[in-house]
C-alpha cells in the first residue's frame, strides 16, 4: 500500500463511515476515537463539564432545583450523564434504538467513559453492568442498547463487563394503563440479581442509555446493593435538561452542521 491507501486505511479503522465524524459530519478531521474526531469529542464532553448538573442523578439543571431527585430518593447512588436528552443527541440515541446504526455504540460509550472518568467513579469499579431490556423487546429489536453501550465503556475503562448480572422480570399488564404510583411499584420490582459473582465490598457500574425520571436506574442500583454492592454507580448518555441550556448549545457549530445536513 502507498502513502495515500495506509492513510485511508488508518481512516477507517477510526471513521468506519469513510472516514466522516458521526458528530459533525465533516471528513477526515483528526480521528479522536471511532467515528468521533477530536474536536467533537472535546465539544460534546464540556457540555456536562461547563454546564449546572446535578451531582445525584446527572439531570442538567441549570442551577434549579432538580425535579428527578425531588420526587425519587436515591440515597448514596450517583448518577452521570454526557449530554441533555435533546436535538442531534436524542437522534444519536434513536438511530442506535431503532434505526439499528449500531456502530454508534463504540463513540457515544468512549464518550460516556471519558464522564465516568472525569467524574472520578472509574477507580474502585469492579465490573460494568447493563440495565436488561424486556425479553420481548430485545429479540424483536435484535440487540439490548445499553448491552453494546456497556461494551465499549467496559473495554475503554479496562473493566469487566458482567453482561447478564441483572434480569427484568415480565410485565402482565400494558403500564400505560396503570397510574405512577402503580407504574413506579413495577419499575422497583422488575430486577432481578441473576449472577454468582459475588458482589460484597465491590462497586459497580451500571449503564443505561438515558435517564429519564431515574426509576429503572434506582430499582436496578437498589438489587444491587441488596445483593451486597458496596457502592453503585450510573452512567447514560443522555439526561434530563433545562430548555435555557438547548438554547445555548444550539448555537454550537457541530448542531448546526449536523441538521444542514438532514434537511
Ligand atoms: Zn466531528
Ligand atoms: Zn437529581
Amino acid at each position: 500500500m502507498k502513502g495515500q491507501a495506509w492513510w485511508n486505511a488508518i481512516l477507517n479503522i477510526f471513521f468506519p463511515e469513510n472516514g466522516i465524524c458521526l458528530f459533525c459530519l465533516q471528513k477526515e478531521k483528526s480521528a479522536e476515537y471511532m467515528g468521533i474526531c477530536t474536536e467533537c469529542a472535546d465539544k460534546i464532553l464540556e457540555i456536562s463539564e461547563n454546564e449546572k448538573v446535578c451531582p445525584t442523578c446527572g439531570y442538567f439543571t441549570g442551577g434549579q432545583e432538580c425535579p428527578n431527585c425531588r420526587n425519587l430518593q436515591f440515597g448514596t447512588f450517583a448518577v452521570g450523564s454526557v449530554v441533555p436528552y435533546e436535538g442531534m443527541f436524542r437522534e444519536l440515541i434513536h438511530d442506535l434504538k431503532y434505526n439499528g446504526r449500531e456502530e454508534l455504540a463504540r463513540p457515544l460509550g468512549y464518550l460516556m467513559a471519558r464522564r465516568v472518568k472525569r467524574l472520578g467513579m472509574a477507580r474502585n469499579i469492579r465490573a460494568v453492568v447493563p440495565v436488561p431490556l424486556y425479553y420481548s423487546r430485545e429479540e424483536e429489536r435484535g440487540f439490548n442498547q445499553s448491552l453494546l453501550l456497556a461494551k465499549a465503556i467496559a473495554e475503554d475503562l479496562g473493566k469487566p463487563l458482567w453482561s447478564e448480572a441483572l434480569s427484568r422480570e415480565h410485565f402482565h399488564q400494558p403500564q400505560m394503563l396503570l397510574t405512577r404510583e402503580e407504574r413506579l411499584k413495577n419499575i422497583m420490582g422488575a430486577f432481578k440479581y441473576s449472577s454468582d459473582q459475588q458482589l460484597s465490598g465491590k462497586a459497580i457500574l451500571l449503564v443505561d442509555d438515558i435517564i429519564t425520571t431515574g426509576a429503572t436506574l434506582r430499582a436496578c442500583a437498589d438489587v444491587l446493593r441488596q445483593a451486597g454492592a458496596e457502592q453503585v454507580y450510573g452512567i447514560t448518555w443522555a439526561g434530563g435538561y433545562n430548555v435555557k441550556l438547548l438554547e445555548r448549545i444550539a448555537g454550537s457549530w457541530f448542531y448546526r452542521e449536523r441538521i444542514k445536513e438532514k434537511k
